[in-house]
């Protein structure tokens, strides 16, 4: 069960079948009984189907928020003006979403408006989601990848050129000065079809974002199609940026070789094909050594490591429909399991 949208679907088809049921045999006492059960049965299944299904929208890894917080970024509260941290703050740097620490606004876009919360005339590209009150009169503003309330956002005051003013609780930010931002480092792998090895990577710890794409092949800017079709070389492949403070490249690849087979050529699961190969496409000696310790280690243990280790070229990022793909579909991945094999 994938959606809430599909368990009321399915609750639906339920309903009518009951009532096709109950038409077809009125008289039949013992069948409406049995009726009765499969409806309680069903009825528990579809409920536990909900709850995981929130469940799993809430494991995305969020920050614990104080009650403070809480009033205000998740029950769209407002902080009293002149109070909050950042109004008359103006450090150079990112201020991000408290809840999820999704960049939002950049200190150049900040300005004075001396309304007693922070103003920005502009946000981090496709950062913030803005969305009419119920009462139709102001415009609501919410971290787009976490629904955090952060403030509303006001047009045509003339308080500078871009004449727009995100008026922003200091509660619902944090602020990462240019000194603190964090260090990122890359590392890519392939690992048969990319929506299951990304689905692993996204929830491991120190991973700050993923990308799915191709790699490893000869023609440039390839599509889905063309990497299917096995004709030009290309493996599906994830691009995992990490902050190296919270995870090392290597708890990574550990992680890579125990969530697809290693030992199945040009295949996972029902997936056959090049586009298909384990590999890892190190971007540095130090990578490249790593991986050839535990592909060793790997060997050591009997198993026949068949993964491939080629220095990093072009990656292609894949179409968007790909990106996240369980994350969107709210489902598991059918050919990746996690199996321990350090
Ligand atoms: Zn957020």
């Amino acid at each position: 069960m994938r959606t809430l949208e599909e368990v009321f679907q399915a609750l639906f088809l339920l309903i009518i079948t009951n009532l096709i049921f109950v038409n077809n045999f009125p008289h039949l006492m013992k069948a409406i009984s049995l009726l009765v059960l499969i409806n309680i049965i069903s009825l528990l299944l579809l409920t536990a189907c909900a709850r995981s299904q929130i469940k799993n929208s809430d494991t995305m890894k969020y920050n614990k928020l104080t009650t403070e917080e809480e009033k205000v970024i998740i029950n769209k509260g407002t902080e009293a003006p002149f109070t909050g941290k950042y109004y008359k703050f103006d450090g150079q740097g990112t201020y991000s979403c408290k809840r999820c620490d999704a960049p939002l606004y950049r200190s150049e876009d900040k300005f004075d408006a001396r309304c007693g919360w922070p103003s920005f005339d502009d946000e981090i590209k496709d950062a913030v989601k803005k969305v009419t009150d119920a009462d139709g009169m102001r415009t609501e503003i919410m971290c787009a990848k976490c629904g955090a309330h952060l403030g509303h956002v006001f047009y045509g005051e003339d308080f500078t050129s871009k004449n727009t003013r995100h008026c922003v609780n200091s509660i619902s930010l944090n602020f990462v000065s240019e000194d603190e931002a964090i260090k990122t480092d890359r590392a890519i792998f392939a690992g048969g079809c990319f929506w299951g090895t990304e689905f692993y990577f996204q929830k491991a710890e120190g991973v700050i974002s993923t990308e799915v794409g191709y790699i490893g092949g000869q023609k440039e800017h390839p599509t889905y199609e063309e990497v299917c079709s096995g004709q030009t070389g290309h493996a599906e492949a994830v691009r995992v940026i990490f902050d190296p403070s919270k995870t090392t490249f290597e708890k990574l690849a550990r992680l890579f070789f125990e969530i697809h087979d290693p030992t199945t050529q040009n295949r996972q699961g029902p997936d056959v094909g090049k586009q298909y190969r384990s590999a890892v496409f190190y971007l540095n000696d130090e990578q490249k050594e790593i991986t050839n310790k535990l592909i060793n280690l790997l060997n050591e243990k009997g198993f026949k490591v068949v993964t491939e280790v080629s220095k990093s070229c072009s990656f292609w990022v894949a179409e968007n429909y790909h990106q996240d793909y369980y994350e969107h579909k709210g489902s598991r991945p059918y050919c990746h399991f996690y199996t321990k094999r350090f």
